[in-house]
């Protein structure tokens, strides 16, 4: 096919990289969603909005590192707050003032009486929002949506059918579909005695929440003494105060991750004083034989070189760029959907404000089920032909403040040459998405 063999003939120094990846990492990778046939592509540098591969292809970024640098990459203010901090020391190894500073501004844009731990990843931000979440209630079991990602990590696995968990831990954990308020509310009130916490992104994997769908969430953990976790670890990047500002519902829990480390390892959780108890020191046995009821530690959390990156990411994000960043994702996704058009076919265009995707599917991608009939093998080859032509494009396509209207112009037309030449394929493969 002509797409890889363009591929191959582009990137041959990556495909060096992973034949010799492959015999010093389990199939030449460090992370599943990095990997991609014939081989990834091995990326040397990025600057604003474009990286550049091992073989020196520049591409734009349309992934930045999977949400992470909302900024693009390399950029100036960011790496002067890194280098400024750098030139005290990497890690201090005790609380230092910008960890302090970072909590102040996460805590003032969550609103409320929040108090925020920080963890070295998106994935201990959940793990231990959980473990908070059950030291608080007493309780231990969890409500999750069905092909939700929180981590990778036993008590949360996308569905009830993963190989890896005991099952003493799957007894533990219960599933409802994303966007069905009747069956969360159902699941909610039947296990009402043993749920301590029900945790759901509110755009799930990009999905936009339907309305009324968090609101019930959001009414029957209320009502049933039940906490309830936001996973915004890519939502948060949505609005000031998150997903939750944007859609209106108000978690107990908040996990936080990717754009609020400013391009390092990064995760965080914040709830009010009262379900943070179980980390408080009693002060009245103040000073030195208090702890807490739940220990929680972590050699690398609060990194202060990740507090301080984090901190200049955060400070730049004035409503004006949030408001810059949607309206450059509605360009992305009105652009999409009018190439399809053009082109004849059907395919789902979703995805809120920064946040875009293309589904190979002619329904409406709105749970897991409607997710799993998209054709996942289009989508790979189409991602390849995007590659093909200038532009870095995987799962979680979405915009920075650095990519510009040209940038977003240039994608598009190699998106429509991508549809272009994959057309034929299409016809053959998958009839059902011809118009
Ligand atoms: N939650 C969600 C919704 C995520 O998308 C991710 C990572 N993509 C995580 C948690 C885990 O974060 P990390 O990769 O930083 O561990």
């Amino acid at each position: 096919m002509n797409v890889l063999k363009q591929y191959r003939a582009q990137n041959k120094k990556s495909q060096q990289l992973f034949a010799r990846a492959q015999k010093s990492l389990p199939s030449g990778n460090t992370r599943s969603a990095l990997y991609w046939p014939p081989h990834p592509l091995y990326l040397a540098s990025g600057a604003g909005a474009r990286v550049t591969d091992a073989d020196g292809n520049t591409r734009i970024d349309l992934n930045y590192n999977n949400t992470a640098l909302i900024h693009g990459h390399n950029h100036p203010e960011i790496i002067k707050a890194v280098q400024e901090q750098l030139s005290r020391g990497t890690v201090l190894g005790a609380p230092t003032e910008p960890e302090v500073k970072l909590a102040e501004e996460l805590v003032k844009r969550l609103g409320g009486n929040q108090r925020i731990r920080f963890t070295p990843s998106g994935t201990e931000a959940n793990l231990q929002a959980v473990r908070t979440a059950r030291a608080a209630t007493g309780r231990h079991v969890i409500a999750k949506c069905l092909g939700a990602y929180h981590g990778s990590w036993d008590a949360v696995p996308l569905t009830p059918e993963a190989p890896d968990v005991p099952q003493g831990v799957k007894d533990n954990t219960l599933y409802f579909p994303y966007n069905d308020p009747d069956a969360a509310e159902k699941l909610i009130r039947k296990h009402r005695d043993k749920l301590a916490a029900v945790i759901v992104e509110p755009t799930m994997r990009d999905m936009t929440p339907e309305p009324g769908f968090l609101e019930a969430v959001r009414e029957a953990t209320e009502a049933n003494d039940i906490l309830l976790v936001f996973d915004e670890v890519i939502s948060f990047r949505l609005s000031p105060g998150g997903a939750q500002r944007l859609y209106g519902v108000t978690p107990d829990f908040t996990t936080m991750g990717k754009i609020i480390g400013g391009g390092f390892p990064v995760g965080a959780y914040a709830a009010p004083e009262e379900h943070m108890a179980p980390l408080m020191i009693p002060e009245a046995e103040l000073p030195a034989t208090a702890s807490p009821a739940l220990g929680f530690s972590g050699t690398f959390n609060a990194h202060p070189v990740t507090m301080a990156a984090g901190l200049a990411s955060m400070k730049m994000l004035t409503q004006a760029r949030y408001k810059a960043l949607a309206d450059m994702g509605d360009r992305m996704r009105a652009g999409l959907r009018s190439v399809l058009d053009e082109a004849g076919l059907r395919a789902y265009v979703g995805g809120a404000g920064s946040l875009f995707f293309l589904s190979w599917t002619n329904q409406p991608v709105r749970d897991h089920a409607s997710s799993t009939t998209a054709d996942r093998a289009l989508s790979h080859l189409f991602n390849l032909g995007m590659m093909n032509r200038g532009v870095f494009i995987l799962g979680h396509p979405n915009v920075s403040t650095v990519l510009t209207k040209a940038d977003a112009e240039t994608a598009l037309e190699a998106a429509r040459a991508t549809v272009e030449e994959l057309k034929p394929f299409i016809r053959d493969r998958a009839p059902h998405l011809t118009a």
